[in-house]
């Protein structure tokens, strides 16, 4: 049952999203104090974190910042994903699968131990718009549920699988307080499966502010990512969880970022 979720993940290829604009260019600087504290895991940490820094630019105003996003786990692979992020001292956001978060919620517990953002990305990992209001509830409730039950945190992001969305989705997923996450940058790493592409593909992919799409369900992405972050890190980006993006505004329920247009 396992191998479901990832195969469905190559329809995600189907799905493209224009590139945000290159926010203003260039310049980094080190942060003026210590690395903020965002991992309460929820837009809620938006609102914390531009209190942390009031009177001063947030955080990703002043640095150059990236977030990669891992979706469909927890699975096999995923601890040795949490040891790379945490050797590298890197911020990551996982969108779990409830079926998965089931199997292993000490992982989903240890994401959000260690200062990752943890989002919903539905149930068992159907394409949305197919889907009734109904049973699209269900879908981002019982994902919500057990990922609470696990982290004893309530997810208030979600990313729709395969990023299929629309006006209804957003709408249901709004009752529940969440927002839509999706991306400007796919590694494809499903179906490059092969770690050198990977890290080819995904450090070509970096810019500043970039929500870039991974899956941590494929060992040649874990594999990848020593090499990724050393990469991004000697160019002088940040890694932090998408919610930093967002600066000092937080999402509004059922609210898509990076917005399409
Ligand atoms: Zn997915």
């Amino acid at each position: 049952m396992r191998s479901i979720v990832p195969i469905a993940c190559l329809l995600a290829a189907a799905v493209v999203f224009p590139a945000a604009p290159a926010a203003a260019a260039g310049r980094t600087a080190e942060p003026a104090a210590a690395v903020p504290s965002w991992s309460t895991g929820s837009t809620g940490s938006t609102a914390a974190f531009a209190a942390s820094t009031a009177g001063r630019a947030p955080y990703c105003a002043r640095v150059k910042c990236i977030a990669l996003t891992f979706d469909d786990g927890p699975g096999r692979y995923t601890a040795r994903s949490l040891d790379i992020l945490r050797a590298h001292r890197a911020k990551a956001t996982f969108f779990l699968v409830g079926r998965q978060v089931e199997k292993y919620p000490a992982l989903a517990r240890r994401m959000v131990r260690e200062g990752h953002v943890v989002g919903d990305h539905t149930a068992t990992h159907p394409r949305l718009t197919a889907l009734s209001d109904t049973q699209i509830r269900a879908q981002l409730r019982d994902a919500q549920d057990v990922i609470t039950r696990a982290t004893g945190r309530t997810p208030d992001l979600m990313r729709p699988p395969y990023g299929d969305t629309d006006a209804r989705v957003a709408s249901v997923a709004a009752e529940f307080g969440l927002s839509q996450i999706l991306w400007n940058g796919s590694s494809r790493d499903w179906e490059l499966r092969d770690t050198r592409a990977i890290t080819r593909k995904v450090t070509g992919l970096a810019r500043r502010d970039g929500v870039i799409l991974m899956h941590d369900v494929w060992p040649e992405t874990v594999a990848a990512m020593p090499a990724i972050l050393r990469n991004l890190k000697k160019r002088g980006y940040h890694l932090v969880p998408v919610t930093a993006l967002l600066r000092d505004r937080p999402l509004g329920a059922g609210e898509t970022y990076p917005p399409r247009r």
